[in-house]
This record gives structure tokens, sequence and C-alpha cells, in this order.
């Protein structure tokens, strides 16, 4: 039987991954342990939220980009950080081009 229930769903900030769902205590790409600061949300689709693990490793493909204010990776498609509401706007770089620059 399924249950229409909407899990929350965190993000890793050591490897990136996104859309990590709750039942996980530990990243399943690099098997960090989520920190307690860890900020969860809902899906916006909550559909998104009954993907499988394959469904959900592409999920992850997609650039996240990062809070100028408060530091937080927001997802790609979101238009305000999930954690201060700043508008992304004022964050230029994405995930990807912050790491490949970091040297
Ligand atoms: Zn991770
Ligand atoms: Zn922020």
């Amino acid at each position: 039987m399924e249950q229409k229930r909407i899990e929350g769903l965190w993000d890793c900030v050591f490897c990136g991954s996104r859309a990590i769902r709750a039942r996980f205590a530990t990243c399943p790409n690099c098997g960090k342990s989520r920190g307690i600061d860890t900020v969860f949300y809902l899906p916006e689709d909550t559909g998104e939220a009954a993907l499988t693990e394959e469904q959900a490793a592409k999920t992850t493909d997609r650039p996240d980009w990062l809070c100028g204010y408060c530091d937080s990776y927001n997802r790609s498609d979101a238009a305000f950080c999930k954690k201060c509401g700043a508008p992304r706007s004022h964050s230029n770089e994405d995930y990807g081009t912050l790491h490949k620059d970091r040297d």
C-alpha cells in the first residue's frame, strides 16, 4: 500500500547531491552524515518525492547555486534561497562553477 505522504528532502553540502530523502541520515552519494543544521524542504512537484533511486541520482546532475548571503546551496530551479529567501540573481555562480574554479 502506498501512502500519500510527502517526504522532506535535503541537500548534501559535501558532494552537492540534491533532493536526498529525509529517510536517509547519510548522503547516499558520498556517505557523509547530514549536518545538524541541514535544512529540509518539500519538493515543489510532489511527484518528485516518489522518484526512484535512479531518477534521484539523475536529478543531482542539475547544477546548484550558492546563496551569496547565507552560503546555502539551492536547487537549480529555485528562484529564491530556501534558507534566507534571497533572490537567486544575487548569486551568479552555480555549484559546478564554484568547485571547478577552486584550486
Ligand atoms: Zn554527499
Ligand atoms: Zn541564502
